[in-house]
């Protein structure tokens, strides 16, 4: 089976016997969870628009490892024109959830290790290539989703790894075996973690000589001994244990999550490490990872984008300030703001060119300087859209106070604005402004727009490292005259 249907997914995810656990306590079954099966719905999309005739060539493409149709979130981009189509996959998709879907990181992960694992065997002889790919062609033959993870929790900032008082607070090796390795440590900000069947682990910076235990790079099952999860709290999260409540959570079908992930000395075998001691190739790992998840944002953030002025346009229409000239400049700068975003990420994907392994990296500058505007634009959007929204976006009684049969006239009295659009369309459109600008969806499209793939000095420092300022003074000397050999 290369190609999973969406409730083959999820029957799958019901075998893992993960971890998970949440306000303290395990959750037996995070499938049917009402806080997390909106995210899983999110990933499930990746398998059922995979199945659907008119998504194939975005969603699926022929393996190079086996010839097969695979998942694209489980492809190794084989040209340009890939990499471009992963781009708008990631729009496609995030127009669908109006979240975060989730799988790009392990599609990231696997792409950067490919290269890299093939790079550090031509440098030491090593076998960390034919390790990867006999681990990613039983991923793709599976179709499983699989969770990136990168982000050590860091303990003191100006302290390396090895530096630090607990020297835990970067994922390490703490024992060496015939067999393979013990890892202990955590990784933060996991996303999909509890919908994920396995984890790809990285080093989270580049590292020195004796940082040796920390350059190390493996994947284990997701529900492997020795790690825990401890789901992470989003805004207004509990709404959706609350009943009816649907018009409340603004997008009750999909939603995005992350967990910090413990590993409590969990065994690695050898045949799953991808990098171990080579401390010299821990930051062409990180950089190409946070490359191609730069990338990855110039599609789904857009995709979220889009509905969120969808959503803008409609709150002012039954508003009945559809025609006023602010609104009309400010969705279109909104949507300036989107395509620009956009741009750069077909522009680092049209850029891209072969690793020495064979696949695609983006454009590296251009896909620093894609998230570097994520950094930004997104916010600008959210404002703009809670302009055009008015204040009744967070101030609007409940669901429940709309259905009760004494407050409900008042509701629908008081609320409505332009005929004929019933008070709870307008009700709803303005809760999905709340959730994708504050509520759940907010990790994904704001805070995570500013911290995810890398905070925004992180691109900063990857962009004056490619701007070739030099070459561009050079330039300049030409046009102005100036021959300093003269
Ligand atoms: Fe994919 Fe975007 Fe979610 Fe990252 S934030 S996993 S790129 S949908
Ligand atoms: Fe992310």
């Amino acid at each position: 089976m290369t190609l999973m249907t969406r409730q083959q997914y999820i029957e799958s995810l019901r075998k893992l016997n993960l971890n998970v656990y949440m306000f303290g306590e395990r959750v037996e079954n995070p499938v049917d969870h009402p806080m997390i099966k909106p995210s899983m719905n999110s990933v499930a999309m990746t398998y059922e628009m995979a199945q659907q005739p008119e998504y194939e060539d975005l969603m699926t493409a022929v393996s190079n490892l086996t010839g097969n149709k695979v998942n694209r979130f489980t492809h190794l981009h084989q040209s340009t024109e890939d990499l471009v189509k992963k781009v708008k996959m990631q729009r496609m998709l995030g127009q669908k959830t109006a979240s975060c879907f989730q799988r790009c990181v392990g599609l990231d992960a696997a792409n950067a290790i490919y290269s890299t694992a093939f790079e550090v065997d031509q440098a030491y002889g090593t076998n960390y290539f034919e390790n990867f790919k006999k681990y990613w062609t039983m991923i793709q033959e599976n179709d499983y989703t699989v969770d990136g993870a990168m982000t050590d929790p860091k303990g003191d900032r100006s302290l390396g790894p090895s530096e630090q008082n607990d020297p835990d607070l970067y994922l390490r090796v703490v024992e060496r075996r015939k067999d393979g390795v013990v890892v202990r440590g955590a990784k933060v900000h996991q996303t999909g973690i509890v919908n994920s069947h396995e984890v790809v682990v990285m080093p989270t910076i580049s590292l020195k000589d004796k940082d040796k235990d920390y350059a190390i790079a493996f994947s284990v099952p997701s529900d492997t001994e020795g790690i825990i999860i401890i789901y992470g709290r989003q805004s207004c999260d509990t709404r959706k244990l609350e009943e009816d409540a649907d018009i409340d959570l603004g997008n009750k079908n999909f939603g995005g999550h992350e967990a910090l992930m413990i590993f409590e000395d969990v065994f690695v075998p050898n045949e799953r490490i991808f990098l171990n001691g080579e401390t010299d190739f821990a930051g062409m790992l990180v950089e190409r990872f946070a490359g191609y998840h730069r990338q990855s944002y110039g599609g789904c953030k857009v995709g979220v984008g889009d509905v969120l002025i969808g959503a803008a346009a409609l709150a002012a229409e039954y508003n009945g300030a559809q025609k006023a000239s602010h609104i009309k400049d400010k969705l279109i700068e909104m949507t300036h703001l989107n395509e620009t975003i956009y741009s750069c990420g077909i522009a680092c994907s049209a850029e891209g060119c072969p690793t020495a392994a064979g696949n695609y990296l983006i454009d590296m500058l251009l896909a620093n300087v894609c998230k570097q505007n994520v950094t930004r634009f997104p916010y600008e959007i959210s404002r703009l859209s809670e302009d055009i929204a008015g204040g009744l976006m967070v101030t609007m009684p409940s669901e429940k106070d709309l259905r009760d049969p004494v407050l409900g006239k008042y509701i629908e009295k008081y609320l409505q604005g332009a005929a004929p659009v019933p008070t709870e369309n307008r009700m709803r459109i303005l809760r999905l402004i709340e959730n994708m600008t504050l509520g759940t969806a907010a990790v994904g499209y704001r805070t995570e727009s500013m911290h995810g793939a890398g905070s925004p000095q992180a691109q900063r420092i990857m962009i004056s490292r490619q701007s070739d300022l030099e070459q561009k003074k050079q330039l300049a000397k030409n046009i102005a005259g100036i021959d300093d050999n003269k």
